[in-house]
């Protein structure tokens, strides 16, 4: 459920810069999913098909993943995250806890588990096109 909760929040922002952008129609909705937010995004785009208002009957959503970038709090060494390195239970573990990657993942540098996430989480609008109104 947490997927369709997302995809409603979706909506109404893109719908808000819609009308702020006075757009009459909406073509494409860029979306960024942090790699380490728990989502099934088969679920949030049919989600997004399903609650998708008139103005948005022809918008392609776009949703890319972020990659997560950590920084070390010991060295201050910053990395990108990557899951493959991950066993294949371990990185399911992290899909659904994130708060987990601390247990799992150490610093490259220094061996520090001790580490903020830069980037990575959460799920953010990256752009909303169409066409203005008067356009064509
Ligand atoms: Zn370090």
């Amino acid at each position: 459920m947490h997927e369709w909760a997302l995809a409603e929040a979706i909506i109404a922002s893109a719908s808000e810069i819609a009308e702020k952008e006075g757009l009459k129609e909406v073509k494409e909705v860029k979306i960024k999913v942090g790699e380490l937010q728990q989502i099934e995004l088969d679920i949030l785009e049919f989600a997004l098909s399903q609650l998708k208002p008139a103005k948005f009957k022809d918008a392609k959503f776009n949703i890319e993943v972020a990659k997560a970038e950590l920084k070390c709090r010991v060295c201050g060494h910053k990395w990108i995250f990557k899951k493959e390195k991950l066993d294949e239970s371990t990185a399911e573990a992290i899909h659904f806890v994130p708060e987990i990657a601390h247990a799992y993942i150490k610093c490259p540098k220094c061996g520090s588990p001790d580490f903020e996430i830069l980037e990575g989480r959460g799920v953010w609008l990256e752009s909303v096109k169409g066409v203005k109104q008067g356009d064509g």
